[in-house]
């Protein structure tokens, strides 16, 4: 979003009321958000009653932008901030909200974000890298793989295109050649290095090509620097968040698949949508 449009957004609570509302109900139509009914019976303090399943609900209930109970105008200058990279620390000082306050609405904006992960219907395809890596742990060395305490991470990078990380519960050929099935199209080049847990992905319907490091770091197209490039942006990226714990690890990796694959798009636009959707359902 242009910074100008921004100001326009936030000069009033009820533009920016207004801004979120249309995303939550498409041309206005409200509806009920446990059984999607219309017909709603409206009630006092703006809140409204379905006539279907009796549920009582204002504007926000049952979506991630709910958490809080933040103004219209606190949740955009959080997600602009969000997506300038502002430390929870310096928001919270921004917007004179509690550091606990923000840092649970960040977090709920990466929990709406993890929720998307998923969606990419198409598979990646065309030129194809795979690469795998280590993050966290606190000792330096024992780089490479199978380094104890740290977190291995598999990664798919379409050249010119999106990437999808994936915490892995190990390296083995199995592990990683499921995700890339799931994920890659038949037919595709593949790049990867020399590591074993590849050799089978000729087998799998892609055409591979190994880069071998030791002898050359690239040869013609065979490379894979745009993968190890996104490693290192991720590694900078987290290290300004001074360790994150295991748990919560795959919310912040998500986070930078998603920043990295809508880098040239709107993010601003991109994260007040998934907000404004509703909390899928727990089994
Ligand atoms: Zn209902």
């Amino acid at each position: 979003m242009e910074l100008d449009a921004y100001y326009k957004l936030i000069s009033s609570e009820s533009r920016a009321r207004k801004y979120l509302l249309g995303k939550c109900f498409k041309n206005h139509q409200r509806f009920c958000p446990r059984c999607r009914c219309r017909k709603l019976y409206k009630l006092q303090e703006g809140r409204s009653r379905c006539s279907r399943c009796d549920y009582t609900f204002h504007d926000f209930s049952g979506r991630w932008i709910n958490y809080g109970r933040l103004s219209a105008l606190q949740w955009l200058s959080l997600i602009k901030l969000f997506e300038l990279e502002v430390s929870v620390r310096k928001m919270s000082l921004q917007l004179g909200l509690s550091y606990r306050a923000v840092y649970g609405a960040v977090s709920t904006i990466r929990m709406a974000i993890l929720s998307h992960a998923e969606d990419a219907p198409s598979l990646l395809g065309g030129e194809i890298e795979l690469d795998e890596a280590y993050f966290g742990g606190r000792r330096k060395g024992n780089r490479g793989r199978g380094a104890a305490g740290k977190v291995p991470v598999f990664g798919i990078l379409e050249r010119e295109g999106h990437v999808h990380v994936s915490v892995v519960p190990d390296v083995s050929a199995a592990t990683l050649l499921k995700l890339t099935v799931k994920k890659v199209r038949r037919g595709s080049v593949v790049y990867t290095d020399k590591f074993r847990s590849y050799d089978s992905l000729m087998f799998c319907g892609y055409r591979h090509l190994k880069v071998d490091h030791q002898k050359y770091f690239s040869s013609g197209r065979v490379y894979i620097n745009g993968l190890e490039g996104f490693w290192s942006w991720a590694k900078e990226r987290l290290m300004k968040h001074h360790g994150v714990s295991k748990d919560r690890f795959p919310l912040y990796l998500k986070e930078l698949e998603f920043r990295y694959n809508h880098r040239t798009g709107d993010l601003f636009d991109q994260v007040a949508n998934y907000l404004c959707d509703l909390v899928p359902k727990r089994d």
